[in-house]
Formats: structure tokens, sequence, C-alpha cells
């Protein structure tokens, strides 16, 4: 099982027949992965961490923190708190083969915060059960290092968001043409909703709030 970074929505994908999975677009195995100036360019600057959240996805890691970006959301699953520390030499790895075996041996505690996060929700949830990972806002290149280092981070560029939906903590994200985001906050959802709102109205007047069902 192999992980490609798609070039069109920066979503990291097994590609079915040759197509994104997530947006669609036609991918072509002999491309190389994107510089990382080229993904400076898209996905801007880092921000800030707004809360732990949960992706509703099957595939690859749900749980993780959420970070406000200048030109989008960047999600980074828990397992990775020290990525940023670790020696990084720049190497694309999109088309190595071996992340399923390294999701595969993530899984277990991903389970386990599952079950934490279910355990703990609402009024019962602590921040200190994800401890936020330590990131050095002045790599270099901070989020073209943070998307190649593991097929479960996911970027999700403001102008590819049409419209949104909120209803306290839960948030889907519609996006054009790739598929829509649903996440869950775990912590305080009122601050995070503050947030997001003033982020998506400023970065992206186009997007609008739809009530929820
Ligand atoms: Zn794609």
């Amino acid at each position: 099982m192999t992980f490609l970074l798609c070039r069109h929505c920066l979503g990291w994908v097994e590609p079915i027949q040759h197509r994104c999975a997530l947006c669609g677009e036609m991918i072509d195995l002999s491309d190389p992965d994107p510089s990382p100036d080229v993904l400076t360019e898209r996905m801007g600057f880092f921000e800030e961490r707004m809360g732990a959240v949960q992706l509703l996805r099957n595939e690859l890691p749900q749980i993780g923190h959420w970070y406000r970006a200048t030109k989008g959301f960047l999600f980074l699953p828990h397992e990775l708190r020290n990525v940023v520390d670790e020696e990084t030499n720049w190497k694309p790895q999109s088309s190595v083969g071996d992340w399923w075996s390294l999701i595969k041996s993530m899984m277990p505690q991903a389970a386990l915060i599952d079950w934490l996060t279910h355990r703990f929700n609402e009024n019962h949830w602590n921040d200190a059960l994800l401890t936020p990972p330590e990131i050095d806002t002045q790599t270099p290149q901070l989020l073209a290092r943070l998307l190649m280092r593991h097929p479960g981070v996911l970027f999700i560029e403001h102008t590819t968001i049409s419209q949104y939906r909120n209803r306290k903590r839960n948030w889907t994200l519609y996006r054009s043409p790739a598929r829509t985001i649903h996440l869950r906050v775990l912590g305080e959802w009122r601050e995070f909703q503050e947030r997001m709102e003033s982020t998506l109205k400023f970065t992206h007047p186009g997007s609008a709030p739809v009530e929820m069902l």
C-alpha cells in the first residue's frame, strides 16, 4: 500500500486508477514530489495551534492537532509529536512504500487515544491527554517539512474551502474539488469556533456558513 502526495490537492492518497481519491485529478507516478519551495508558496507560514481535534476518516490517524497557517489549516496526527525535533534531511518520500507499515505500527496507539477520546469527551476532556508537539516555528519551510513527513498530515488550502458548517464542536469544510472534511473539536470548542470563523471570514470571504441540519 503506497501513499502519494497529490500535487493538485496536497492530500496523501492511494491513487485509484491513476486518479487522486480526494480530488479526482490524474496522478502521474513518475512526477517528482513538489519542491519545498512550491509547497511553501501554497501553504504559507505557520501561525498557531488551535486545539485538539478528531478527523472523521478511516484510513489514516484521526486524532491530532489543528493549526492555522497563513494559507490554510494543518492537521498533525498526535503520533508525530517530536517530528520537527528529529534530524530532518530533505528527501522526497511520497513514492516510498513503507508508509503503511509505519501507520500500522502506530494504530494501537491511535486506537487507544480514540478510546480515551470517547471516554473523556464533552465535559471530561482534558487537554493534558494530548500534549501538543513542540514545533520550532523558526524552522525554514516548516509546513512543507511537516506535510512530507507522514501521510497522516493533512493540509487544507483556504482557497479550496467553498462553504463550511459548524455546530458547537462539529465542523464540516466543503472543498472544491477535493473531498469534504469533517472534524470534531476535542477540547474547548467556543474559542476554537471564534478563531475558525474569523479565519474563514477573513481569508476566504466567498465561503459561507450554512445551518447544520
Ligand atoms: Zn488530489
